[in-house]
This record gives C-alpha cells, structure tokens and sequence, in this order.
C-alpha cells in the first residue's frame, strides 16, 4: 500500500487526560464520541484506558463488536425505523426527537426484556435533529416519562455542526429552565454540546445543571469548535498520514490543451509559475479530504487530487525528495475519518 496511516496513541491519550482534566473541575462529565474513527478497538482502548466511560457513535453497526466493552453506549445519531431493534440491542443511551420513533424503541426494549434510556434534543438554531417546539418537547418528555420501557435519561442539544451556530450562556440556559419544569430540581444529565461548548465552558459561561459534553475533536485534536481554538497543551498532530511518491517531474506549472469541465461542472483555471518540481502521491480523494490535509514540511504545495493521485509542488522544499521517498502529511478531523475508514490506508499505531 501507498499510504500508512499513523494514530499517534500517545498523544490522542494526553490529550483525552487533558481535556478531562478542565471538565473535571466544572464536574462535567464526557461522552466521547467514537465516529471518527469507526469505534477502532485499537483507539477505543487508548480511550478507555484514559478514564472514559461513555462512548457515543452515529452508526449502530460500530457497536456490535463492542457488546464486551463495560462502557455506556450512546447512539449519537437519532435512530431510524430501520434500527431500532439493533440500538436497542447494542446500545443504552440514544438521541431522540421523535415520538414516533420513541415509541418504537418501548416496543423493541419490552420484547427485548431492556429499559432504554431516552435523551431528549432541543434545537436551539443550528438547525439540524431537535425539538423546536417547548410544548412539543414536554409532551413527549411526559410520554417518556410514563413509560416502564424507556427512561428520560436527560436533555440535550447539538450546535455548531450544520449552521455553525456557536453555544452560549442563553442557549445553555434555555436547557437548564426545560429541565428543571421537567425535573424541578433533581439532578439530571444536561448534555451541552459537542466540543465546540468548550469555550463556554472554560470562561465559566457554562450554567453549573450542565453536566455531560459529547466530545470528539477535542479529544482526537485538541481543537474546540469553529474558531480554530485549541485547548492549551493538547496536540493537533495525532493522525499523519505517510504517502509514497511515484513520480517526480520538472513539468510547466499551466497545462495546454483545451481546459474543459471537472466532474462537478466547474472549470478551473490555472496560474502560470513557470516550472516546478511536482510529485504525484499514492493516495486521492477517495481516502482523504485534501481541503483538511497539509504537508509536514511547510515548503511543500499540495496542488490538488484525483481519486488516487495526490500532486504536490516540491520545488521549495530543503529536501532533495526522490521517487519512493515518503511525505508526511498531517490530516484533520475531517480527512483522518476518511483515512481511517478507507481499505487503501494501512493503519500504524504509536504508542
Ligand atoms: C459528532 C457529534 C458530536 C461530537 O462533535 P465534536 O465536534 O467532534 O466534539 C457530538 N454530538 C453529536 C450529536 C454529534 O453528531
């Protein structure tokens, strides 16, 4: 293979240890999402063996091979008709905004023997799964209540990963007051957000009820949310993708010949640089997410990607690169999830 995955262990488990850390002084509690990495037992224990206990992921099937694992499963994504059964089997906390669907995980759970816990989501103006309506949420918070096979576990909320819509103290707020017409003043779980509710939290913003975060990216690259921030002492460089160069060539920087459309209908035009040293890489679209993927070496240019060739600009780099020389690119959240998830990626873990 072309192209080595490396999962730095070490340093995703400082930076769980580190996160962990400034949620247990506001005593909020983690629920680490697994997604992007498709719940690989390999990471998945670097996890547990930093204390985590919960664990979320969006796809059922990644649980099946987890049943032995003594951990809460959290199905992250709101369940569809089509499985329930299996969520119900696999798993014992889900996402939920959907009485529909509530009452068809009641069904599975009493023919399963199970009690299934139930978190209920607001929308709060990312507009993507929730609850818009108060009235709405607790009628279905009262049917849940009633219910001898599905728990109201708690309340939550998703922002920042449709519209980018950011958390505050208002938002977080309006949780605290539904839960509390709910529970009055028993102690349940909230659950804030994603990493991106970090900030709020480490300003002291973050209403005290508000007791679990469902976390990924902070705990994968240390970064919080959508402003680039990033929690102090953690490491960003934890998925490097190795890749072998296959060609290089002193080629003309602007291609000749008639430019036609790409195959999304654009057409693309191209500066002229004169000639450059390129190489073409053993890895394309197909495995990662070029916009999310940078070269170690600073002075190396991705030009762009096919499906399975990577071309980079090496003209300006210090080192004299030859052909079955290996670069060093570092992938981000969204790249390292097509790395990990595609078969031409060899995975090697650093411990
Ligand atoms: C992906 C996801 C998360 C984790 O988000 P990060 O930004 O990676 O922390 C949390 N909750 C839900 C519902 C998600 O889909």
């Amino acid at each position: 293979m072309t192209a080595k995955l490396k999962v730095y262990l070490n340093k995703i488990k400082h930076n769980i240890e580190t996160v962990e850390k400034l949620c247990g002084e506001r005593e909020v509690e983690i629920t680490a999402v697994t997604k992007m990495f498709g719940s690989d037992e390999t990471i998945l224990k670097a996890f547990l063996e930093s204390g985590i206990s919960k664990i979320g992921d969006a796809e059922i099937s990644n649980f099946k091979s987890l049943q032995h694992l003594d951990v809460e499963k959290w199905a992250i994504r709101i369940p569809g008709f089509s499985e329930v059964e299996d969520m119900v089997k696999y798993c014992d906390v889900s996402l939920n905004s959907e009485l529909d669907i509530i009452k068809e995980i009641e069904k599975a759970s009493k023919v399963q023997g199970k009690v299934h816990k139930i978190i209920l989501m607001k929308e709060l103006g990312d507009l993507r799964e929730g609850i818009l309506s108060r009235d709405e949420f607790l009628r279905i918070a009262d049917y849940v209540l009633d219910s001898k096979y599905v728990e109201l576990y708690g309340l939550g909320t998703n922002l920042t990963c449709f519209s980018f819509v950011q958390p505050s103290v208002d938002k977080m707020l309006e949780l605290v007051e539904l839960s509390k017409e709910i529970f009055g003043n028993k102690e349940v779980l909230i659950s804030g957000g994603n990493s991106s509710t970090i900030d709020l939290m480490r300003c002291g913003d973050l209403p005290l009820e508000v007791n679990n975060l469902r976390l990924g990216e902070s705990l994968l690259f240390g970064r919080e949310g959508s402003f680039e921030r990033y929690v102090k002492g953690t490491y960003d460089d934890t998925f490097l993708l190795e890749v072998e160069i296959l060609e290089i060539k002193d080629k003309p920087s602007k291609p000749w010949g008639e430019v036609g459309l790409d195959s999304y209908g654009h057409k693309h035009s191209f500066k002229d640089s004169g000639v450059r040293r390129r190489a073409v890489c053993g890895v394309g679209k197909k495995s990662i997410d070029v916009e999310a993927t940078y070269a170690l070496d600073e002075n190396i240019e991705i030009v762009g990607a096919s499906s399975d060739h990577l071309v980079l600009d090496i003209s300006d780099s210090e080192k004299n690169y030859k052909v079955g020389d290996v670069v060093d690119l570092k992938l981000e959240y969204f790249s390292a999830l097509m790395a990990m998830q595609s078969d031409y990626v060899k995975k090697e873990y650093i411990y």
